[in-house]
C-alpha cells in the first residue's frame, strides 16, 4: 500500500450512487463494460479521497478512520505513521529508519536542523518549549522542504527502497 495511491469510483452521470472505491485500472474495466453493454447510458469515473497513510478509502481530510490524527512518513510506500497532534499534512514526518538513510549525520540538512535547535537553546528554550513564531516558521519551512527532498531521494533511487527495506529487515507487510 502506498501513500499516494489514487482511488476512483464509477457512477452514472448525474447519479449520486457510486461504485465502491477501487484502483483506476479496476474502475476503467467497469467503465468499459458498462459503456459497452449500456450504450444509451452515460457513465463516468471520478477520483475519490484516499488515505495518505495507507491508501484506503478516506474521509475528506485524506485520512481513513484508522488514521485520523496520523501523518505518513515522507517516503513513498513507507507504512510508518506518527501522531499528527492536529497538524494533518501530506508530508510532515520522516520515520527513524528513513531519517538515518536519507538524512545521515553530517549531511547539510542535519546541520541546518542542529543549528536551529542550537539557536533555540541559546535563546533559552528547552526541547519541548514553543519557539518564537519566526523561528518556528523557519523550522517548518525547512522541514517541509526536507520532507520533499527525502521523498525525491527515495524515488530517484539514490538509495534503492528495496535495499533499505532489506537493510532494516522489513517485509512488505510489516
Ligand atoms: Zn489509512
Ligand atoms: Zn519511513
Amino acid at each position: 500500500m502506498i501513500s499516494d495511491r489514487k482511488l476512483f469510483v464509477v457512477k452514472k452521470v448525474g447519479d449520486a450512487l457510486t461504485s465502491a472505491p477501487a484502483e483506476k485500472a479496476v474502475c476503467q474495466r467497469w467503465l468499459d463494460y458498462r459503456r459497452k453493454n449500456r450504450p444509451n447510458e452515460r457513465w463516468e469515473m471520478i477520483e475519490t479521497p484516499s488515505c495518505r497513510c495507507c491508501g484506503e478509502a478516506s474521509w475528506e481530510n485524506l485520512r481513513c478512520t484508522k488514521h485520523q490524527d496520523r501523518n505518513p512518513c515522507a517516503v513513498e510506500g513507507c507504512k510508518r505513521t506518527r501522531r499528527a497532534n492536529g497538524n494533518l499534512s501530506d508530508c510532515m514526518f520522516i520515520c527513524g529508519e528513513h531519517w538515518k538513510a536519507y538524512v545521515p549525520p553530517g549531511s547539510p540538512e542535519r546541520r541546518v536542523i542542529n543549528r536551529l535547535f542550537a539557536l533555540a537553546k541559546k535563546m533559552g528554550f528547552k526541547r519541548n518549549d514553543r519557539w518564537p513564531v519566526d523561528l518556528e516558521e523557519r523550522y517548518w519551512r525547512f522541514w517541509q522542504g526536507l520532507c520533499r527532498r527525502v521523498r525525491a531521494r527515495s524515488t530517484e533511487g539514490t538509495l534503492d527502497e528495496k535495499e533499505i527495506m532489506e537493510m532494516f529487515g522489513w517485509s512488505d507487510d510489516a
